[in-house]
């Protein structure tokens, strides 16, 4: 058996994929499970890079979402959960401009050079010097929902794309080898884009300990 195989099979066995919290139980804070409220728990991170992660609503209750964490830990984000918003100032506020704002795009390029690229609306790449990046947007749902919320929202395209392109594969097993949760997406990218390793590696740990070893 090769390894995608095993990991397919492993992703099947393991209920945790698909399983969801009673959304009538959960801590509105932490989005678990009262009795597995992580609030207390979670260490927080000051970051510059503003993140905002736009949720697909199918995602809000599943037990290995890491949208939430994510926005625990990093002091400077936000989660809305959702399928459209009229507008990019909708979302990041009045003052924000596209042109200085990313979104996260699962490439899995094999070729690439860069672990992160960044590329401009035109499709461009684009050197990080040379825009001053001033936050980034993560998309948290399978690749099915995330189409969906790049098929419903087009002013996605007028934002830079962060194209990922991990070296390492998801701690989670997805069934693309290039798969990442939301909490590693936004990981990787922080690490690449000037903020400090120890807070990236700190979000993957905490995800590992809080969620994944549950
Ligand atoms: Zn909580």
């Amino acid at each position: 058996m090769n390894s995608t195989e095993n990991k397919k099979l492993v992703e099947e066995k393991d209920p945790r994929v698909h399983a969801r919290f009673d959304k009538f139980s959960i801590c509105t804070t932490c989005y678990r499970d009262k009795s597995d409220c992580i609030c207390k728990k979670v260490t927080s991170f000051s970051n510059k890079l503003r993140v905002i992660i736009l949720q697909h609503p199918q995602e809000q209750f599943k037990k290995l979402n890491s949208a939430h964490l994510c926005g625990l830990i990093l002091r400077n984000c936000q989660v809305f959960a959702g399928l459209s918003w009229p507008n990019f100032k909708s979302v990041a506020g009045e003052h924000e401009q596209p042109s200085q704002w990313g979104i996260l795009y699962l490439k899995g390029h094999a070729q690439s050079l860069s672990p992160v690229e960044i590329f401009d609306r035109k499709d461009q790449p684009i050197l990080q010097s040379e825009i001053k990046l001033r936050g980034i947007i993560a998309l948290d749902g399978s690749w099915k929902q995330a189409k969906t919320l790049w098929w419903r929202n087009p002013w996605f395209l007028k934002l830079n794309r962060i194209t990922l392109n991990p070296e390492h594969e998801s701690l989670r097993n997805q069934s693309k080898k290039e798969g990442l949760s939301t909490i590693e997406s936004v990981a990787l990218a922080l690490r690449y884009l000037g903020e400090k390793s120890t807070l990236a590696d700190s979000m993957i740990w905490q995800y590992e300990k809080l969620i994944l070893s549950k």
